[in-house]
């Protein structure tokens, strides 16, 4: 899982799209004939693997494409630069090495952007011809374009992003036909199930196929063997630097992930996941993400009785669809070493959580916690990782908990982003906490505790009843966000009294998390990670865990936030426990208020912070590339 956390003065955070079905922004009613035709017309070409250039309408005029593209609306993060001196440091061979990685991520990258949108390449290739030819919003489109890696995102004022007029988002993206509603997906199944199909339905349900029609069924095809020529492009990549890295434990997970590219085998990836979770003082940091909250198709079912009681009489657990980026980098041994002081408490942690003795965890109580984690420099954020949709992931605990490595002893690795969190422009964070905080409360804020709690935040993935919760449905990952934000906040105090915290970076850590709780706009129900951290706000309000002072500024009631955040923490396990659709959906709906509280503070935080989106610029990757 990756930390989702939304601060407004960063917006390095990514939101989750866990929505309601068909609220896109466009509907069918306001796109003229031809646009509908040409959109039928795409449809057509791409079940056909053929795409028609120029059949493209920018959506966004000049003056919104001017706005969205200036650098106080779309902020820039920095990745390695070609001089960095991580870099120069590295030996020949990892140097090397690096290269091949960077290609095989940029490969990755257009895999993801067809899962994400069939539309995505033939629309960039649009985009480049018109560039070409001197069209002007052709070019900020683009710069759009590579932001959000795709025709559609969400800004972070929650409106949604379309660059392509006519080319809405589906809620099953690329990995479901367009053109499939929510209630024929069930129908086929059920039909299919009926007709003995299980083994086919299987293949549709697993969390790496793309799912196509035949006649009037579904097939499943394996991502493998989807993208073959791909996958084994990027194999023969990750091949190349194999030979050459100098670190053995990296090569055989290169040479082990290599192999799971080439055949569509889950047990492939299984091995090559465990020795991955394994990686800890290795010079290069490499990883293919796997996340699936970009799928709201796969998670209907659990709303679906009928349906549900039969796969569950086959043992068929429907699982959201993986969506594909990757990461390359170089890993920082100071930052590494920081992050390390949290790992022998981990077992005490998990001795602590709320229900222990009913559930097994990814963290044994006692000894090997199984867990490795890295500070890591980035070179390049490719395909979902990297994506600006509102936000960016600031650091992954994987795999996750569907993933088969984890059912043959694969432990898990937490990894960092160092060039994502960092902040730029400390003039403007205070200008935001003179707008919100309390003035006697500043000295408490401290960036760097937002770092701390994100290092809580991931290990609390790997704590808790060590299962998928599939049955949550939407609500599965706003639930499994909300236990990784609690349970960071909930052990504080503990680890405070172990002496992992002075008491000084305990107020800290929970002066700033309060603080950064408090969104810059309402958030739809769509939004899961927002949700959460409005449900959050709403419950720390309602028990007290912070008022606004008459001159309308947060003021934190220190002493009060860990025990609140036990109590929450202790409701969310238990709902994952009984894996309860209603009760989850009665827990968010219960919470998810937006007060005129968060309001007022919303709207203080709109003056001060104007970034709709932003990018990531990878100098050193682009050099690499072209060698
Ligand atoms: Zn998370």
């Amino acid at each position: 899982m990756e930390v989702n956390k939304i601060t407004s003065n960063k917006v390095n955070t990514r939101y989750l799209t866990v929505k309601k079905e068909s609220t896109t922004a466009v509907s069918s009613a306001n796109i003229d004939r031809s646009d509908a035709l040409m959109k039928e017309l795409n449809i057509m070409a791409n079940r056909n693997n053929i795409s028609f250039k120029g059949s493209f309408e920018l959506n966004l005029s000049t003056d919104e494409l001017e706005k969205r593209t200036n650098k106080d609306y779309l902020i820039t993060k920095k990745m390695l630069k070609a001089d960095a001196p991580e870099y120069l440091n590295l030996e020949e061979g990892d140097k090397e090495a690096l290269k091949h990685l960077v290609k095989a991520a940029y490969i990755l990258e257009d895999i993801n952007m067809k899962i994400d949108n069939p539309h995505n390449i033939p629309f960039r290739e649009y985009l480049k011809s018109e560039v070409a030819k001197g069209n002007k919003n052709a070019e900020l489109t683009k710069i759009l374009f590579d932001a959000q890696k795709g025709i559609n995102a969400i800004d972070n004022m929650s409106n949604k992003i379309n660059l392509a007029k006519g080319y809405t988002e589906h809620p099953g993206k690329g990995v479901y036909p367009e053109d499939l509603s929510k209630e024929e997906f069930h129908q086929i199944l059920i039909k299919m199930l009926n007709e003995g199909k299980d083994d086919e339905v299987k293949k549709i349900l697993t969390q790496r196929s793309v799912v196509e029609r035949n006649g009037d069924e579904l097939v499943g095809i394996d991502y493998v063997d989807k993208f073959k020529e791909e996958f084994s492009h990027m194999a023969d990549e990750l091949d190349a630097a194999a030979e050459t890295s100098t670190d053995r434990n990296f090569t055989k997970y290169l040479i082990l992930q290599a192999q799971a590219l080439r055949m569509a085998n889950p047990m492939l990836d299984a091995y090559a996941d465990k020795q991955w979770a394994t990686l800890q003082d290795t010079p290069l940091e490499f990883t293919i993400t796997r996340e699936n909250y970009e799928d709201e198709m796969t998670g209907t079912i659990v709303e679906n009785k009928e349906l549900s009681k039969m796969l569950e009489e086959r043992g068929i657990s429907p699982i959201p669809k993986d969506f594909l980026g990757a990461r390359v980098g170089i890993v920082n041994k100071d930052g590494t070493e920081a992050l390390m002081a949290i790992k022998k408490y981990l077992p005490t942690l998990a001795k602590n959580m709320p229900y222990a003795d009913e559930y097994e965890q990814n963290i044994s109580t006692e000894g090997d916690t199984k867990q490795t984690m890295v500070d890591v420099d980035l070179v390049a954020v490719a395909g979902d990782v990297g994506a600006y949709r509102g936000g960016i992931t600031l650091a992954e605990n994987l795999p996750n908990d569907d993933k088969l490595s984890l059912q043959i002893g694969g432990g898990r690795r937490n990894v960092y982003h160092r060039q994502i969190r960092f902040i730029s422009d400390m003039a403007k964070l205070q200008e935001r906490l003179d707008a919100i905080l309390d003035k006697e409360q500043h000295q408490y804020y401290l960036d760097e505790a937002d770092h701390w709690f994100t290092i809580g935040h991931e290990n609390a993935h790997s704590l808790g009843p060590k299962k998928a919760c599939e049955t949550l449905g939407k609500y599965r990952n706003i639930v499994e966000e909300n236990k990784a934000d609690m349970g960071s906040l909930a052990f504080v105090d503990l680890l405070t009294e172990l002496g992992m915290y002075t008491p000084e970076q305990r107020k800290q850590i929970i002066v700033t998390t309060m603080t950064d709780n408090f969104l810059k706009s309402k958030p739809t129900l769509s939004q899961a990670h927002r949700v959460r951290t409005v449900m959050q706000n709403k419950y720390f309000a309602d028990r007290g865990g912070y008022e606004i002072t008459p001159e309308g500024k947060i003021h934190v009631n220190i002493d009060k936030v860990v025990p609140i955040a036990k109590e929450m923490l202790s409701e969310i396990i238990r709902i994952q426990l009984d894996g309860d659709f209603e009760k989850a959906e009665k827990y968010v709906n219960d919470n998810f208020v937006w007060t005129d509280n968060m309001e007022l503070i919303a709207q203080k935080l709109q003056k001060v912070n104007k970034a709709l989106n932003g990018r990531t610029e990878s100098e050193l990757a682009e050099k690499l590339l072209s060698e």
